[in-house]
């Protein structure tokens, strides 16, 4: 699945994606989580076949009323019951082999004891009839007295262990099960779920029935059920229908952002050489999603925040590709193939993570693919609490499985095995493993024998340092020339702390030799040990040298080098990570023109787009009159939206200076790109510009698409920091008013006179909403507010019974930050995990302070709150 929240992600600075957002978040969590999932596999007692699940709903009710058959055989002798998951659900009848059977329930099971102990290999056909308010798992969206106007959806989302909550059944993933989903709705409304559409009858009184049979097994998690107004596209890949659906009136978003999945189809078919392996492909689009995406079997359902204004479309470079491909590419990789138990989660997602950078490498090119690995790796070395967790892991108590391992690692681990094996040896074994293992549950050492088997190439110490180990290597690599001997003796040392399950990695690296008569290039192979030296030949003194040419290695690296060499390698390096690692180091040099002039040059001309605007952040960061400059220079060259945004916001960076306001306020007026002009509204509330406050009242009162620049303007009052903007804040965080700009409103609202306890209970209101976004920024709001009067109205939320996985980290982190006493700051402080963000090498810039530190989190959950993405994949560059 995938989790929250992200803009698009190409693009912009941040895009954090849900996943990230909970990584950072997580700094201020202590206490164990209280729903963590279950680790270990369980013990089957039998084996589910079949289900054939029937529902009606109530919609004044929000009620669902069911009835599921149950084909299943027994696993063991001496059976003496048959169990069931099942919560928040009143069972009203249980039929077993055509009798009436007996039953009892417990909270969270449905039980079901046999007249008499049955053998293994035993049949029995069960009917459940059974109805309930699902407090989570099933979600009915329809119109409200303030939303009147809304598109009715009902939607499912099972994973992690949701799914009983709806349907009693097997709620884990370690069984696989073909389905038949009947559905009676109203006539208008078009439904989705599993497999094939059989039928639609008339059912009377104004009702339909859709019919749906899937006849591939998959695991529970991946039942789904989407049923309500929708809008329709069809589409085909290769004769199988290729659907997509928009809550009703907004079908017109479909093509641009969801047309290209065919072609990714066709690509990820040919690379992993097995065919799609489902009957049909259905992406459904619903509103307040409690995630970005989630990849049920054949049916796919998305936030429906992935479906951009077509004014703004085009301001992404790759839309919402990164979400399209991910949960594609999970229709092979924990569809086809699930993990067997939550501990190799990674098998899932770090696969659809790497299955998002195939097609950005196929669709977009290289660059596009190199800068976002990038971005990534960065990224994954930020996240401080992802250091000391193994890939596979069984403690997840006290942080949810779905971490930034299992994405972003994991998707990286894939990406090393390709690199090194070659992408020949990597795809062959890929199809290998897919093969011997369709329809089955795996574990990591399911992957590693398929490729041994493949490939003839041991992976042993491969996994044992990435999958079962932790951490990643952290190099200082310095190097001397000795010109008698023609050689340079390259120096690399393993740096990071040898404790728990981390340990020295041996890694292959390309090292580039460039001399004034050319490069050249070594093959080394760094061994388990903590520091080691490579002599490599060399004609004369170095211009540059660069280890693991191109990034290919999860690492972090510290190359002792000179100016002169980084301003070298800014220039001539011929791989993007090259560079893009120039920029970060140059950027450590305070006070130095010719650095300034020179990343001034790379903004201005450096042909990939990424490290243009990494090279727009560092000026931002190292700020001064020169940077200023360049930054404000780069505004005249009309460069694509996802730069020019970006050179937007690191002007918000800099000092107030007259010349740059103006301008800054000339843009969010006008400008031929939204984001721009969003951004620009942001960076004049954290510059706190003379009229800035009159800029951003006008932004909120005018319309642009979807409320883009309203809802800018909305956040930005948060940075600004004057508390005449209550009330309008206020007014655009009530019920009724867009939820996008009710998000940034309430987040705003979390920044402003802190002393005022009756803004602490509105927002303290809000947390009872349905709306999985209002909750989400409530809950942030309240932390940041400081006001330990919101810690009972969180405490009790905690205890509520319908909270999706992600708010409940969230929940905890916030109540925690009201805890501590503040350190003065606003917000309170938070110090754990500031050392990990500190010693990083992406304080490309100025001291991390810890304001701005607080202002990043802020940063990523207004991104969040601005629109619900879908979470998965990779943090973008860090601005900061
Ligand atoms: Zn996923």
């Amino acid at each position: 699945m995938i989790r929250a929240v992200r803009r698009n992600s190409n693009s912009s600075r941040s895009c954090p994606t849900f996943v990230a957002l909970a990584v950072v978040l997580t700094i201020f969590i202590s206490a164990p989580q209280l729903f963590a999932d279950e680790p270990y596999a369980r013990n089957r007692d039998y084996d589910l076949q079949h289900s054939k699940i029937s529902l009606r709903f109530d919609l004044s009710q929000k009620k669902v009323l069911g009835e599921v058959t149950h084909s299943l055989s027994i696993l063991h002798d001496g059976a003496a019951k048959i169990v069931f998951d099942s919560a928040s659900l009143t069972i009203q009848k249980v039929i077993v082999n055509k009798a009436d059977a007996k039953f009892e329930t417990s909270a969270e099971k449905l039980i079901i004891p046999l007249a008499a102990a049955a053998k293994a290999g035993d049949r029995f056909e069960i009917t459940i009839r059974y109805e309930g308010k699902p407090t989570k798992g099933m979600y009915f969206i329809l119109p409200d007295k303030d939303y009147p106007d809304r598109p009715s959806q009902i939607w499912t989302q099972g994973e992690s262990e949701d799914t009983h909550y709806y349907l009693p059944t097997y709620d884990y993933p370690n069984d696989r099960l073909t389905t038949e989903t009947i559905l009676t709705v109203p006539a208008s409304w078009i439904t989705v779920s599993n497999g094939k559409l059989v039928s639609v009858t008339d059912a009377g009184k104004g009702l339909k029935t859709w019919y749906w049979k899937e006849s591939v097994p998959s695991s529970t998690y991946l039942i789904t059920v989407v049923a309500g107004e929708f809008d329709e596209v069809k589409e085909s890949w290769h004769g199988i229908p290729v659907t997509y659906y928009a809550p009703k009136g907004r079908g017109d978003r479909l093509p641009a952002m969801y047309g290209r999945t065919p072609a990714m189809m066709e690509l990820f078919s040919k690379k992993f050489g097995v065919d799609y392996p489902w009957e049909k492909y259905a992406q459904a689009m619903v509103d307040d999603f409690v995630a970005g995406g989630m990849e049920n079997s054949s049916a796919t359902t998305n936030t429906s925040s992935s479906l951009t204004h077509p004014k703004l479309a085009p301001e992404y470079l790759t839309g919402e590709d990164d979400l399209v491909s991910h949960e594609l590419g999970h229709q092979w990789f924990g569809d086809l193939l699930t993990c067997k138990d939550w501990g190799n989660i990674w098998l899932n997602e770090g696969f659809a993570t790497f299955t998002e950078t195939m097609w950005t490498e196929a669709h977009y090119g290289k660059e596009q693919a190199d800068y976002q690995r990038w971005a990534s790796r960065r990224e994954w070395f930020q996240s401080g609490n992802l250091w000391s967790k193994p890939l596979v892991r069984h403690d997840f108590d006290d942080s949810s499985e779905f971490d930034g391992n299992a994405y972003g690692k994991g998707g990286w681990i894939l990406y090393m095995l390709r690199h090194q094996m070659g992408d020949d040896a990597f795809y062959a074994a890929i199809k290998h493993y897919l093969e011997a293992n369709r329809g089955k549950n795996v574990v990591s050492a399911d992957l590693a024998k398929a490729i041994e088997e493949s490939s003839q190439t041991n992976v042993d110490q491969f996994f044992n340092q990435w999958v079962y180990g932790a951490g990643a290597p952290k190099f200082d690599l310095s190097y001397t020339y000795d010109g008698e001997k023609h050689q340079v003796a390259l120096t690399v040392k393993q740096t990071q702390k040898i404790e728990g399950s981390v340990g020295l990695f041996r890694v292959p690296a390309e090292v580039e030799v460039t001399t004034g008569s050319g490069l050249k290039l070594y093959n080394i192979t760094v061994a388990t040990k903590a520091a080691q030296t490579f002599w490599l030949p060399a004609d004369s003194a170095p211009l540059m040298v660069l280890f693991d040419k191109g990034g290919h290695l999860l690492k972090s690296a510290e190359f002792h080098k000179e100016k002169k060499e980084w301003l070298y390698q800014l220039k001539n390096a011929t791989e993007l990570a090259d560079r893009a690692d120039a920029v970060v180091a140059l950027g450590k040099i305070k006070n130095d023109e010719e650095v300034v002039t020179a990343l001034g040059e790379t903004l201005r001309s450096d042909k990939a787009w990424g490290v243009r605007a990494i090279a727009a952040d560092t000026l931002g960061q190292l700020g001064g009159a020169s940077a200023s400059k360049s930054l404000v220079a780069a505004l005249d060259s009309q460069d694509k939206p996802w730069v020019r945004s970006r050179v937007v916001s690191a002007l918000g960076n800099t000092k107030e200076d007259a010349g740059v306001i103006a301008r800054l306020n000339a843009i969010a007026k006008q400008d031929d790109s939204y984001r721009a002009r969003a951004g620009a509204l942001q960076a004049l509330g954290r510059l706190k510009g003379p009229d800035a406050f009159a800029t951003l009242e006008a932004a909120v009162a005018a319309d642009s698409p979807d409320g883009f620049l309203r809802n800018a303007a909305l956040r930005a009052f948060g940075s600004l920091g004057d508390d005449k903007a209550v009330p309008l804040l206020l007014q655009w965080s009530a019920a009724g008013k867009p939820i996008d700009s009710r998000t940034a409103a309430i987040n705003s609202l979390g920044r402003l006179k802190k002393d005022d306890k009756e803004i602490t209970q509105q927002i303290a209101a809000y947390l009872t909403e349905q709306h999985f976004p209002v909750r989400m920024s409530s809950i942030y709001a309240l932390g940041s507010r400081g006001d330990a009067t919101a810690i009972p109205a969180l405490e009790t939320l905690l205890k509520s019974d319908d909270l999706s996985i992600e708010m409940v980290p969230m929940i905890k982190g916030q109540i925690a930050r009201l805890k501590k006493p503040a350190d003065g700051k606003p917000g309170g402080s938070h110090a754990s995990g500031d050392a990990d963000e500190e010693s990083s090498e992406s304080s490309a810039g100025g001291p991390s302070t810890t304001e701005q530190r607080l202002e990043k989190l802020e940063r990523l959950l207004q991104e969040m709150s601005d629109r619900l993405k879908s979470m998965e994949s990779r943090l973008p560059p860090p601005k900061q």
